[in-house]
């Protein structure tokens, strides 16, 4: 790849990793609380520039980026010492005497880029397992959200050591100017498209990285639950964020029995959280940009649809809408929606259920609606996905303990919590043994008994 871009930042950064900066436990921890610092005091600028971007409510953007973000940084403040510390391990007889330990070590520097949709959930809490793990990072946010992209760059200069942490704006062109340059770790967020070519760039340099991508995340509804519930939850995660959630139920497979019931009660959830015209509703956002309002219309324009469907294209609104008639073979079933329309299927037995859904790449999220245990241990068993979340939607990404990631096309790796530590650190052995007894066991020339000995002693003592 041919690199005409020049960044001196980077220079900056790899100077302040070598000189053992970002090492130490009191810069990771006063880092963190710098951050901390700049989510609250700029709490509301965050807000107003999210809802320049996509017209998302300040509510919403607490609940899904600044609030999720303080508790990740908590989390880790409580828990970094522990996560630091060295791991010794046992030495087997015919080693001794020798001490061994393995410790978490930082890659270096790390790039982070993120994607639009949480425009600064999605470059800050890898930011946070970064630090934790005592790296330096460039940070490229989405140029799709631009509001939000240019007060993480300004924002940031002001709280964070500028000599170790650095966001660099831009859209494809800088993204791939970056790719160019060698970095420690690569961790991505974004579309399985954009996925590859970053993993082609990293294959250049052999550089390790995660992939969070998207996908088709099922929702099962099962016979056994109780349908108003679950479509209150339902309704609310697939269109918080106007359905542009990576997590969000892309499709609902709903038991023929309970398929009236639990539409009826999706569009009642509707009207109560968005009114009878979710365009007037300020918490109900747009879509991002005309390249996706158009492919969403063009969706739309293919189904069939049961409730909602109403579009304005100066506003680049679309209604929440749901949609009847689909099977596995119709177009919104060939990929990630990504929008607010959600396709509603019907089945008879939960074979055929598991059958779909095994018969669409491996989703990021699987999300079941059952009061049977034996359901919900079958789907479990029945199914692949980067996560699973039963009787509610999201919340297993809002869980710092559970990791967090994909699955093949959904993407590999994980974060939140210790797994994000975890993926910005690598595992260092140290063996210290000691010069003494230096037995001549192990050096050449190897006779017959030497190897019978050493053989034995293999066996038996390692
Ligand atoms: P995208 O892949 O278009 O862009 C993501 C980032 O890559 C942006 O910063 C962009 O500037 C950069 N980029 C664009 N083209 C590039 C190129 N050719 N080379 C290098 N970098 C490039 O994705 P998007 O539209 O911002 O986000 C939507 C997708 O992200 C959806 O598929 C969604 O499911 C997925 N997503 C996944 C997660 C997750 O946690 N797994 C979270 C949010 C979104």
């Amino acid at each position: 790849m041919q690199n005409d871009q020049f960044f001196p930042e980077l220079e900056v950064l790899r100077d302040t990793f070598d000189r053992g900066i970002t090492r130490d436990l009191g810069w990771r921890i006063s880092q963190l609380h710098a951050l901390q610092k700049f989510l609250i005091e700029r709490q509301r600028e965050i807000a107003v520039a999210v809802h320049h971007d996509f017209r998302k409510s300040a509510a919403e953007t607490f609940l899904t980026e600044t609030g999720y973000l303080r508790s990740e940084i908590r989390f880790a403040l409580k828990h970094i010492t522990s996560w630091m510390k060295p791991s010794r391990v046992s030495i087997p007889l015919i080693y001794q005497p020798s001490k061994a330990s393995y410790f978490p070590e930082p890659y270096g520097v790390v790039l982070i880029i993120g994607a639009w949709n949480y425009p600064f959930n999605l470059c800050l809490a890898p930011l946070i397992s970064s630090i934790a793990a005592g790296n330096c990072a460039v940070i490229k946010p989405s140029e799709h959200a631009p509001h939000s992209s240019a007060l993480m760059a300004e924002g940031l200069s002001h709280y964070l050591d500028q000599s170790a942490i650095r966001v660099i704006e831009g859209g494809e062109q800088e993204s791939r100017a970056l790719l160019a340059e060698r970095f420690g770790y690569i961790f991505f967020t974004g579309s399985r498209f954009v996925g590859r070519e970053v993993m082609h760039a990293a294959a250049r340099h052999l550089t390790p990285l995660t992939l969070e991508l998207g996908g088709k995340c099922p929702c099962i509804v099962d016979e056994s639950c109780d349908v108003r519930v679950a479509a209150r939850r339902i309704v609310w995660a697939k269109f918080l964020n106007g359905g542009q959630t990576c997590l969000a139920p892309d499709y609902v497979l709903v038991h023929e029995k309970r398929e009236a019931e639990l539409l009826a009660f999706m569009r009642e959830a509707i009207t109560g959280f968005y009114g009878d015209d979710p365009r007037l509703s300020p918490d109900y956002p747009r879509i991002v940009n005309m390249e996706q309002f158009q492919r969403l219309e063009k969706l739309l324009a293919g189904s069939s649809v049961w409730s909602g469907g109403k579009s304005d294209p100066v506003e680049r609104y679309i209604a929440p809408t749901i949609l009847r008639g689909v099977t596995p073979a119709s177009t919104v079933m060939q990929s990630e929606i990504f929008g607010p329309l959600l396709p509603v299927i019907a089945y008879g037995e939960l074979s055929e259920a598991l059958d779909i859904i095994r018969g669409v790449d491996e989703p990021l999220a699987l999300y079941l609606f059952s009061s049977d245990t034996n359901v919900q241990d079958r789907v479990v068993r029945n199914s692949r996905s980067g996560g699973v979340c039963i009787n509610d939607l999201l919340f297993q990404a809002a869980i710092s303990r559970l990791p967090f990631g994909g699955l093949a096309s959904s993407g590999f790796g994980a974060y939140h919590g210790k797994a994000g530590f975890d993926t910005f650190s690598y595992q260092r052995s140290v063996l210290c043994r000691s010069l003494y007894p230096d037995p001549g066991l192990r050096y050449p020339p190897y006779s017959w008994g030497k190897f019978m000995l050493l053989k034995r002693l293999v066996t038996f003592f390692q």
